[in-house]
């Protein structure tokens, strides 16, 4: 299985997973990956919904990086542990979690989109009464503006990742119905020397198309783009490095032979 690193798992510490840390370290070396990376949730100022207690996407960082760096000393004639974390962008937040990122030792962030106008598309009643073609659209504007005010980021999270939950979601989306606003997000990840996170789990879970879809992906290598990771984003041991035999075969059709981890935030490419 190729490649050998998973760059987007979570963890118990994530308010959408109860797995423990050392399963997926377990899993990971099983599956024979050589290098991993927890990228647990902060969300600040995650809505009210009545399934999950308040707060449920605050991170308790300094209890993850113990655990991290314990098993990080455990297993480490065994396979490579990153510190990540996954940060939810808000404009209106784009300073705190800015400060959040500074203060504490991370390998790897991944910034990323989890709710529009405060509100989780993964909840059916966001799609009551609005056109999922619109709404992507303004999706995509949302994901530049996040980037304009939050900058100290190493991949964008599964760009596309409202596809996911729309419904009847691949007659609504494709690269070129959207290519003025997924090409602006692209020149602006690439004018920074940032990467995409190239995240399998739609192709594991559903067998549909990953986040991003190919067809940007192959644009961001036109564009010049030079910086992927791959991540399952996995909240079980189910999921890790879900489908990544297929994602290795994608990556390469669109141009790619590198793929990224990362040290103290800083890339390290290794062939595909
Ligand atoms: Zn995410
Ligand atoms: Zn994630």
């Amino acid at each position: 299985m190729f490649p050998k690193s998973d760059y987007h798992l979570h963890t118990h510490n994530s308010g959408d997973s109860t797995v423990p840390m050392e399963d997926m370290i377990e899993t990971a070396i099983s599956l024979g990956l050589t290098d991993i990376c927890f990228t647990d949730h902060l969300d600040l100022d995650y809505p009210h919904y009545d399934d999950l207690p308040d707060g449920a996407f605050d991170l308790d960082v300094e209890a993850y990086h113990k655990e991290l760096s314990f098993y990080r000393d455990k297993y480490k004639d065994k396979i490579n542990i990153g510190f990540g974390v996954e940060v939810g962008m808000q404009t209106h937040i784009a300073k705190e979690n800015a400060a959040f990122v500074k203060s504490h030792p991370f390998d790897f962030v991944i910034a990323s989109i989890h709710l529009i106008n405060r509100k989780d598309p993964y909840y059916p009643d966001f799609w009551e009464g609005i056109s999922p073609s619109e709404v992507l659209r303004d999706y995509f504007r949302l994901t530049l503006d996040n980037l304009l005010v939050f900058e100290d980021y190493d991949v964008l999270g599964h760009l596309d990742y409202l596809v996911r939950y729309a419904p009847d979601c691949f007659d609504a989306y494709s690269y070129s119905k959207y290519s003025d606003e997924i090409d602006a997000i692209l020149l602006h990840v690439i004018k920074n020397d940032k990467g995409l996170d190239f995240n399998s789990k739609p192709l594991f879970k559903n067998n549909t198309a990953p986040n991003p879809h190919p067809d940007v992906l192959r644009r961001y290598k036109e564009l010049g783009g030079k910086i992927i990771t791959f991540g399952s984003d996995a909240h079980k041991t189910a999921g890790v490095a879900g489908a990544f035999d297929q994602m290795r075969d994608i990556a390469i059709s669109c141009g790619f032979n590198e793929y990224c981890t990362f040290k103290n935030r800083t890339p390290i490419f290794h062939k595909l």
